[in-house]
């Protein structure tokens, strides 16, 4: 097992991309707190490309709420090994003054009004935090030789949709890749932020998995779907709040009816999930 570079400074991610000169770069940017979820992004990149380079760095600007970004889990020595494991040649691990010397930037890439559905309804600024500091770190990892592949997990569907139209807006030379999202065996999307549950928050949690399931064989047998069922498998667990549980436009995001009773399901959709566990904010979700 081979020990990844560590850079702390552009300076040094440009000096070792440019030493590198790859004929295929696969970039992945995460917030650090590694898990399965994390790895199964660097094994895509690692399959498709010579270079594998991600990032590690917490970004404040994309928390709404200062007692998220505070216990937000960092775990960097195990981060590393995680990253040695999948076969990652270079971790780029900045401090907030290399991302922002002059502090939040003046001029920003607004995710306009995708970025105010659902999560960015819940979490005011999130979208615009997180695009000022994926604009960034595609430009700072960007190869400028040979084809250039970032990946991104459909964990995060409404980011995932974002990043596709700010890439796709502002010409910015890199193919996105999605991949799947990880579960644990019983069904709960793997998340950094699961390692803030007790064990009891973590059993309550699978109720957002068995609700999807629910609604998700449901649309596979063209049945109705009456989304109020899964709802109301919120409410006979007191540990969840749900925040909301809806069927979309994958493109548009537009909430689609799905409560008539004798409707049956046909065409495309993606079910949408966010739910508070004990005051940590979990999403997941599922095309159907
Ligand atoms: P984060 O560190 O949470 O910002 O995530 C970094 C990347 O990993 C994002 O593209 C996420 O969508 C992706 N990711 C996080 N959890 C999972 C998961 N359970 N399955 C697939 N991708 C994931």
């Amino acid at each position: 097992m081979k020990t990844p570079q560590i850079v702390r400074t552009r300076a040094q991610l440009r000096a070792a991309l440019d030493a590198a000169r790859p004929e295929s770069t696969g970039f992945v940017p995460t917030m650090g707190a590694l898990h399965s979820g994390h790895g199964e992004l660097f094994a895509r990149a690692r399959a498709e490309n010579d270079l594998v380079v991600i990032s590690i760095f917490v970004n404040e600007l994309q928390f709404n709420d200062p007692g998220d970004y505070a216990k937000y889990p960092r775990t960097l020595e195990a981060d590393v090994e995680l990253a040695a494991a999948a076969g990652v040649d270079l971790v780029f691990a900045p401090d907030a003054k290399e991302i922002y010397p002059d502090g939040a930037p003046l001029i920003a890439v607004s995710s306009g009004k995708l970025g105010e559905l659902y999560e960015g309804a819940s979490r005011p600024g999130h979208f615009d935090g997180m695009l000022a500091v994926v604009a960034k770190l595609l430009n700072l990892a960007d190869p400028r030789h040979g084809t250039y592949r970032a990946y991104f997990g459909q964990k995060d569907a409404q980011q995932l949709l974002l990043i596709r139209r700010m890439v796709a807006d502002l010409c910015y030379p890199v193919q996105i890749c999605s991949v799947p999202i990880v579960r644990t065996e019983q069904g709960l999307a793997l998340s950094s932020r699961n390692a803030l549950l007790d064990d009891d928050q973590r059993h309550a949690a699978l109720v957002i998995s068995r609700a999807i399931r629910m609604i998700a064989e449901r649309a596979a047998r063209h049945e109705p779907l009456n989304i109020d069922d899964a709802i109301g498998l919120f409410q006979m667990e007191p540990l969840v709040e749900l925040d909301y549980f809806v069927v979309v436009d994958p493109r548009t995001l537009q909430e689609l009816a799905f409560n008539c009773q004798d409707t049956p399901f046909t065409g495309e959709g993606l079910i949408l999930v966010a739910a508070v566990v004990g005051g940590v904010r979990l999403i997941d979700n599922q095309p159907i």
